[in-house]
């Protein structure tokens, strides 16, 4: 692992570089992360399509039955 800044060997796990003093962000965190962030989307997303298939298929029964009494009427 090197410094983003000055471009120094870190040690492993090193918060801020030896040398400069920048801080450095672990990329294992923001690995870690990232997976989160897509499968809170990913859930999002899925469950939006759960709703919008319930939605249509709620729509769908209301014609069904418009069209039901149409046909008695
Ligand atoms: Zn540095």
């Amino acid at each position: 692992m090197k410094c983003p800044e000055c471009g120094a060997n870190l040690r492993r796990g090193a918060k801020f570089c030896d040398q400069c003093g920048a801080k450095v962000i672990e990329p294992e965190k923001v690995l870690d992360f990232s997976p989160l962030v897509m499968k809170a989307l990913g859930g999002i997303g899925a469950g939006l399509k759960i709703l919008g298939g319930i939605f249509q298929e709620y729509a769908r029964t209301i014609k069904e039955e418009e069209e039901k009494k149409e046909k008695d009427a």
